[in-house]
């Protein structure tokens, strides 16, 4: 079984926001694999040790993601893969997940595909769904427990729900978004390291994934960023409402009438 895991690199601690280009503030701010991601990696390697898997880790970034896909491999990942080109700059969910769709294609496939349920920095859960939908697989998001029946070629998994957990049997191929509930990432080992230090970690471009220019970059983004603001934080001084009860009772409602 082939198991595919979607590793983004996002900034280490609070992201800050350029008010100029309403972009993210990247210099000086360390980098580190998405939260998120490490359960989804941590999945595919319990899979692998229970079934006969390979695990294949891919990120789309700049250069320095390279970073990630190096601790994926000192994580127990088996093969990592760079999906780096000039031409992605500028790339919305939908042209991210297009990207990341063609590179899944060109290398192979995928019978699983992991992601985490949504990435810190961007936030949107988008990534999962829209990159099961561009390659035409079924999805369940919020993963918290996958168990494989490979003699059916089928999972069966738990989702989490806001009252409770939801029992979804799938046939593979697949893909989840999972939870942080999910397990507990395990350390990279020294051999790990040393493996992950002299592995070689190809770099696709988007001619290498042959993807077609109006799906990619800024062309391919059918969204874009109008405006940045941080919320207005509410007063929380409080006021006190003095008087007689209708004295009270006609300032409460004085104050509570335009919120209705
Ligand atoms: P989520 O959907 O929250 O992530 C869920 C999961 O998907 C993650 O846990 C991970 O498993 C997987 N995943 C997410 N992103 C990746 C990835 N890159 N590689 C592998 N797996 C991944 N970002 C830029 O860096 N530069 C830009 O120039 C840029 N321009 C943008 C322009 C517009 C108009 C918009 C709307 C967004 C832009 N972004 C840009 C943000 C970029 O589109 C998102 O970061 C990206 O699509 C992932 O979305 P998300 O962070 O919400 O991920």
């Amino acid at each position: 079984m082939k198991i595919v895991v979607c590793v983004k690199q996002v900034p280490e601690g609070n992201v800050r926001l350029d008010p100029e280009t309403n972009n993210l503030c990247r210099e000086g701010v360390g980098a580190v694999i998405n939260p998120y991601d490490l359960h989804a990696l941590e999945e595919a390697v319990r899979l692998k040790e229970e079934h006969s898997c390979t695990v294949t880790v891919i990120s789309m970034g700049p250069p320095q993601a390279e970073d990630v896909l190096r601790e994926s491999l000192a994580r127990g990942a088996d093969h990592g893969y760079l999906i780096c080109d000039r031409a992605f700059a500028g790339s919305d969910t939908l042209a991210t997940t297009y990207t990341l769709s063609r590179a899944i294609e060109k290398i192979g496939g995928a019978d699983l595909i992991l992601c985490g349920k949504l990435a810190i920095d961007g936030d949107t859960a988008q990534v999962g769904p829209e990159l099961a939908s561009w390659l035409g697989i079924p999805h369940v998001a919020a993963v918290r427990k996958v168990v494989l029946t490979a003699a059916d070629r089928k999972f069966t998994v738990e989702r989490m729900m806001d009252d409770g957990y939801e029992e979804v049997e799938v046939e593979y191929p697949a893909l989840f978004t999972v939870v942080r509930e999910i397990n507990k990432p395990r350390f990279s080992s020294l051999k790990g390291k040393m493996r992950a230090k002299k592995a070689d970690i190809p770099v696709l471009t988007s001619k290498d994934i042959e993807a077609d220019d109006r799906y990619v970059g800024l062309r391919g983004s059918p969204t874009w960023v109008s405006g940045v603001f941080a919320p207005e934080q509410p007063d929380s001084r409080g006021r006190r409402i003095e008087g007689t009860a209708e004295e009270q009772a006609s300032d409460l409602a004085e104050i509570l009438s335009p919120l209705i």
